[in-house]
């Protein structure tokens, strides 16, 4: 099996199983139990959030809430935390699904959503940014980087345009594709949010995070766990695991490897001028997007699939829905963007992966346009 998807999901990382079992099985109490042993488990739970706030340099002062999933993460800021006192909430043009799907919600709740565009190298457009930020926006949320194409946005720079024109506008940033991949520091970021997930860095499926630099309005209400912040019992093991998966996390260990995957692989499927390759100036090495003139992106991912080879279709969350309105957001119009098809990689990949399933992408697409191309 190849498995180039990735940036959809990890496999767990088998260090962690141990923890799993042993916070599952042995040390299995509620946190909120009143007894030594289940408060002991809550102590742990706060050298972990301390644990994930260094691996991420998160300010002094800063907290971490644990979420079931990146989703919640995102909705929690999006709908959670709106100030009345601005109208406005900017988001850009390529957000998750996460995010985008909260716009009819906050408009429902009476504010005003705008749409940042997103330049040819498919980062939000600062000139753009600047040009509709204003003392009415009270919320900014701008993904680091990109889960369609890796590129990846100047988030110190959009802070600091966004801080000088309103001190009190709140900062948000999804930095699920980023974390453990590119160099993250919320030090210098100086973002209020920062959304993170575990099953996209080798760990467990149902755990993520918010990074909290000050404030959070609680957004799931009930037992008052995690300091009245995120109601309902913890998730104690996969919360452990987490923990354990970001404080052995070193993005430069894997980072020259991952760019050579990738160069390798557009090696060989380059030689096909009609395959369009989204290799951006500054995006993460993680993720590519191809666009395959000509033929839907889909079929492709089926046929692949019959040789034990996995790509991805966009986002796996969104593959379901038509389009994708990122690669539309950069210029790329509907008709020519249901020709792709995400590659992501992984440490796990050896070049001859790599290699092997470029050349088979390039069969497919070979046989398939010529097809195609016959009936016209
Ligand atoms: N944000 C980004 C950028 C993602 O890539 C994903 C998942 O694909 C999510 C949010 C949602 O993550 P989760 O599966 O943890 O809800």
């Amino acid at each position: 099996m190849i498995f180039l998807d990735n940036a959809s999901t990890t496999k767990l990382d088998r260090e962690v199983w141990s923890i799993i079992e042993k916070y599952s099985f042995d040390e299995f109490y509620n946190p909120s139990a009143p007894y030594y042993r289940a408060k002991e488990i809550s102590n742990k739970i706060k050298d972990a959030k301390n644990l994930i706030i260094k691996a991420l340099n998160g300010a002094s002062g800063s907290n971490f809430i644990f979420t079931s999933s990146a989703t919640e993460s995102n909705n929690s800021v999006l709908l959670g935390q709106l100030n009345k006192r601005f109208k406005k909430v900017l988001i850009s043009s390529g957000e998750h699904n996460s995010i985008s799907s909260t716009i009819t919600e906050i408009e429902r709740k009476g504010f005003e959503v705008i749409l940042i565009n997103l330049n040819k190298d498919g980062q939000v457009d600062i000139d753009d940014f600047k040009a509709k930020m204003d003392d009415n926006v009270g919320l900014v949320s701008i993904i680091h980087a990109s889960n369609e194409t890796g590129a990846v946005n100047d988030i110190e720079t959009l802070v600091k345009i966004t801080k000088a024109i309103n001190p009190n506008c709140l900062f948000h940033c999804d930095g699920v594709q980023a974390f453990g991949k590119i160099k993250v520091d919320l030090k210098s970021l100086n973002v209020d949010y920062y959304t993170i997930s575990a099953h996209k860095i080798h760990g467990p499926k149902g755990i993520a995070g918010l990074y909290v630099k000050s404030n959070f309005k609680p957004y799931i209400l009930g037992g008052g766990q995690q300091e009245g912040l995120r109601s309902g019992t913890e998730n104690v093991p996969n919360i452990f695991a987490f923990a354990n998966i970001c404080e052995r996390l070193d993005y430069a260990k894997n980072y020259d490897f991952i760019v050579k995957l990738r160069n390798e692989f557009i090696k060989t499927i380059r030689i096909n001028e009609n395959i369009i390759i989204n290799n951006f100036a500054n995006s993460s090495p993680y993720i590519l997007s191809l666009i395959l003139k000509g033929v839907n992106g889909e079929t492709i991912v089926n046929a692949l699939e019959k040789y034990d080879i996995f790509v991805g279709l966009g986002s796996a969350c969104s593959s379901k829905k038509v389009g994708n309105a990122t690669l539309e957001a950069i210029g790329f119009n509907k008709e020519i963007v249901k020709g792709s098809i995400r590659i992501s990689f992984d440490a796990s990949n050896t070049v001859e992966e790599v290699v092997e399933a470029g050349k088979k992408i390039l069969e497919i697409y070979e046989s398939l346009y010529n097809q195609v191309n016959r009936r016209k």
